[in-house]
């Protein structure tokens, strides 16, 4: 068998510099992170070959023998991981990624038309949570659902919970979502819950972001008052590129006289995955996920996440230190959101500057943002430096070097600091734990 270089050396060319770029470059992409080798190597193995439409013990395929073993094994983890009893919770692993698993989970419980409330875009919110702008429907849950958005606080760029009571009172949502792609602080679960017990909804909490450091105990678990969860495995959770939704099983609710409601989830979601929204699982990633979830259970994973916020807040210390503006004061979380309008710079500029000094971020709205087309912000994360071991000391030069960026421009940066950002990515590199990890990249 001919390797990937010998079959297909112009592919396998960009794949290496695909590669160098990873190890040279600091990723600060909040929703990235480097997987492990074990994870890689479920990717890259013989599972891809395999049709297995179906669920464990019930396939339309034959020889499924060992993928059920893949796919119970990725489930049991996925519950023991989250502290969850299988007589209460259920889990599918088959989403392709977060937006398919977000798009069965409201295909599972909501008719075309039925109502939604997350939390906008421009606000910290993801696409999939119902966006749209005044001339479109971008996002196909604001295509067949209809989406009502709620917003932050822009003074204090905190969740506004009132105003998304009020506004849930009038619109009468059949979901809620409680989840976020670019907010620093925690979700308010308890208050989530009361809001949608009000008007009757269910609470979907979209914990795609913060998995990593839930399934560590670093931050609350939303499981204790959502309905239904769901996630990525591949940003803090560090697995492979895919999805998995949790929902509740058992006694929904007690009527006045006593007779119980009971959840109808887990036909109607697993229903909604396959056959309603995908075909055969890919079970190369179901692997890999298996993986993720017992390398999360372990004390390793633990320190690695409390580390994660560590580094968030001494960047976030840092940055503030030399006069930036955090959206909402700090973090609690893995990211954090600066305002870089103190530097003469848009969103956009300073990414674009940060990518020519081998900093990848993303630009990125901040409260209070007339445009969502023209952010003032950029979205920083730790996940991935974490993963390479940096700590809390390396935060302060990795806030100089974007400090240096953003205010001298590219050019000087280049001229002036540039190299010392790639000799010390080299000292990074000769530590022999981040070696490690490096050669498994
Ligand atoms: N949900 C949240 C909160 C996200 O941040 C993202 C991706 O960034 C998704 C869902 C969608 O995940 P994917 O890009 O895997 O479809």
């Amino acid at each position: 068998q001919a390797t990937l270089k010998q079959s297909d050396p112009e592919l396998a060319d960009i794949i290496i510099k695909e590669k160098e770029r990873q190890r040279e470059g600091l990723e600060m992409i909040a929703s990235e992170n480097f997987t492990s080798l074990a994870v890689l190597e479920s990717l890259g193995s013989c599972l891809t070959n395999k049709y297995s439409e179906g669920y464990p013990g019930k396939r339309y395929y034959g020889g499924n023998q060992f993928i059920d073993q893949i796919e119970c094994l990725a489930q049991t983890r996925g519950l023991h991981l989250f502290n969850l009893d299988a007589s209460e919770w259920g889990v599918n692993v088959q989403p392709y990624s977060g937006s398919p698993a977000n798009l069965a989970a409201y295909t599972g419980v909501l008719r075309p038309h039925d109502r939604i409330m997350g939390l906008d875009l421009p606000d910290g919110g993801h696409l999939t949570h119902g966006f749209f702008t005044p001339n479109k429907k971008i996002s196909a849950t604001s295509i067949f659902f209809e989406s009502m958005p709620y917003k932050v606080n822009p003074e204090t760029g905190i969740i506004d919970y009132e105003k998304l009571a009020e506004a849930a009172r009038n619109f009468r949502p059949q979901i809620i979502i409680a989840g976020i792609s670019c907010y620093s602080r925690l979700l308010d679960y308890a208050r989530f819950r009361k809001i949608c017990d009000e008007v009757g909804a269910y609470l979907m909490a979209d914990m795609a972001h913060v998995a990593g450091l839930v399934a560590a105990e670093q931050i609350p678990s939303p499981f204790e008052y959502a309905d239904i969860v769901t996630t990525t495995t591949h940003k803090t959770l560090r697995g492979p590129r895919a999805g998995v939704i949790f929902f509740r099983k058992g006694v929904r609710s007690t009527k006045p006289n006593g007779e119980k409601v009971m959840y109808d989830l887990e036909e109607r979601i697993n229903q909604a995955v396959f056959p309603a929204l995908q075909g055969g699982p890919h079970n190369n990633a179901i692997a890999g996920i298996a993986t993720a979830f017992k390398q999360a259970k372990s004390p390793e994973f633990k320190g690695y996440q409390t580390q994660v916020i560590k580094n968030a807040k001494a960047l976030c210390k840092g940055l503030i230190d030399l006069g930036y503006t955090v959206a909402t004061g700090g973090t609690d979380v893995h990211l954090v959101l600066v305002d870089v309008r103190k530097t003469g710079l848009t969103g956009a500029k300073a990414e674009l500057v940060l990518e020519e000094v081998g900093i990848a971020c993303n630009k990125n709205t901040v409260p209070g943002d007339k445009s969502a087309l023209n952010p003032s912000g950029i979205r920083l994360g730790t996940p991935a430096l974490t993963t390479r071991g940096l700590l809390e000391k390396d935060m302060e030069q990795v806030v100089a070097f974007i400090d240096a960026a953003l205010k001298i421009g590219a050019d000087a940066v280049k001229a002036a600091g540039g190299p010392k950002l790639v000799d010390y990515t080299k000292t990074l590199n000769e530590n022999p734990a981040i070696k490690q990890q490096l050669s498994e990249l």
